[in-house]
């Protein structure tokens, strides 16, 4: 008889969190793939923000889920870890009452693996705590962690209470399966080629109000504040025709009509890549509205790319400037300047788009960083004819800003992942203070769009 296995997408534990359309994609795919070899599934989703029995806790404020699948998290405040301490703010449990993920845990037989996955690395108390109540409810069943955090911070996860840990792309689990049960039949398909996954496993989720998609991993810039290169191994693309199909499934399926895009790089090589993508999401008249809550590429924004995008049903876009002065953005990486941006929002607006709509990502609290980049930088955006957002800068492990991370920031990171929440600012200084953050955070309010 096939095994049966356990996935569990754990909570978030956070000053702040909102669910931009928010899926395990990851834990999906895998969800997917172990169907599709035959072994039994169960699915926890710890942050199913429409669990029927969230109506009946008294302390958690019931969420408001909107039609195009965002909204709040369910929360309960909690005390916060030793380390945050002197943090002046409500430290919250996001997700489902451990009550109510104790009831789903009894209403299963026990399972033969456990696999839990994680993301951010100073989200792990929840992750710990989940795998310790698993530990409880299921002695004796081995339970693997996968996912970013274990990728980034490998030697802080063996801390878990978790058996194995399995950093990377999933592939580890091939040969997790082979030393549990003997199975030399699943095959863990090369993680860059997407097109070779069963499609993932949106029907278990228990809300299934959108779908998140993507069209390729990785991406080809190196960034130095990002971890895309350090959690994909190479910058791989899906057969866009495939992802179609993909989308046409869900729609004429499932009836789903929004899809978000969790791409890293969705427009970079437009022509071969976006481009038929969108051609064909038109011609196929598919009813559909799309959202881009990660950072689109602003160079890559031409006239037909604006209008395709228009045409195809694109509602949300947010785009990655990060900062308006020219030698942070060569220090970092090079993928974009102040040209692209003011032609971006130009052909945006051609093709319809309002200024309101057109987010610009503003990165804020590098290490080193003045107040004064990050207000200018506000400022050109606005004048550009678009909408900043700040983006506080979160310290990942083994990127290229990391050791100047480590050296600019008050806090301990390299011993405490806890210390890389971007809500902290990790490298804030005298010259961006939070205070400072406030005021900046102000100027992106009550803007009247031009
Ligand atoms: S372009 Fe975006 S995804 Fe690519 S390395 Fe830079 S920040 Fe990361």
């Amino acid at each position: 008889m096939k095994k049966s296995i356990l996935l569990v997408n754990p909570w978030i534990y956070d000053f702040a969190a909102y669910d931009f359309w928010f899926k395990p994609l990851g834990l999906l795919y895998i969800v997917s793939l172990l169907r599709h070899y035959g072994y039994h599934v169960n699915l926890i989703d710890c942050l199913n923000p429409c669990h029927p029995l969230l109506k009946e806790e008294p302390k958690i404020k019931w969420p408001l889920k909107r039609s195009s699948g965002r909204g709040r998290f369910p929360k309960e405040a909690i005390p916060k870890p030793p380390q945050l301490k002197g943090i002046q703010r409500i430290y919250s449990r996001y997700g489902i009452t451990p009550g109510i993920f104790h009831e789903e845990l009894h209403s299963l037989k026990e399972p033969d693996v456990i696999f839990v996955t994680s993301m951010m690395t100073y989200w792990y108390p929840g992750v710990f705590e989940v795998i310790r109540i698993l530990k409880e409810r299921f002695p004796g069943v081995p339970v693997a962690l996968g996912g970013n955090y274990v990728t980034l911070c490998p030697d802080h996860a063996v801390l878990s209470g978790a058996d194995f840990t399995i950093p990377g792309e999933g592939e580890g689990i091939a040969e997790l399966l082979k030393d549990l049960f003997d199975d030399d039949v699943f095959l863990f398909p090369d993680a860059g080629n997407l097109d070779a996954f069963p499609y993932p496993a949106f029907d278990l989720l228990p809300y299934f109000d959108q779908v998140a998609l993507l069209t390729s991993k990785g991406c080809p810039y190196r960034c130095t504040y990002c971890a895309s290169h350090l959690l994909n191994r190479d910058f791989t693309r899906r057969d866009p025709m495939k992802v179609v199909d993909e989308i046409t499934f869900w729609n004429r399926h499932f009836g789903i009509r929004h899809f978000s895009f969790f791409d890293d790089a969705l427009l970079v090589d437009a022509e071969k890549a976006a481009i038929p993508m969108l051609g064909e999401i038109v011609r196929r008249r598919l009813d559909c509205e799309f959202h881009c809550p990660n950072g689109l590429h602003l160079s890559e924004i031409t006239g037909d790319l604006s209008r395709l995008m228009r045409a195809a049903g694109f509602k949300t876009i947010r785009f990655g400037f990060e900062s308006s002065d020219p030698v942070r953005q060569i220090d970092t990486g090079g993928k974009v300047n102040n040209d692209h941006l003011k032609n971006a929002v130009r052909h945006l607006k051609d093709a319809g788009y309002k200024a309101q709509e057109i987010g610009i990502y503003v990165l804020c609290g590098l290490p080193g960083q003045e107040a004064s980049e990050v207000s200018e930088t506000i400022r050109y955006v606005r004048e550009c004819g678009a909408r900043p957002f700040i983006s506080e800068y979160s310290p990942i492990p083994n990127t290229m800003l990391w050791e100047a991370s480590i050296t600019m920031s008050p806090f301990d990171l390299r011993g405490e992942p806890l210390f890389h929440n971007s809500s902290l600012l990790p490298c804030r200084s005298e010259k961006l203070s939070f205070e400072m953050y406030q005021e900046l955070k102000l100027m992106t309010k009550n803007v009247r769009f031009m």
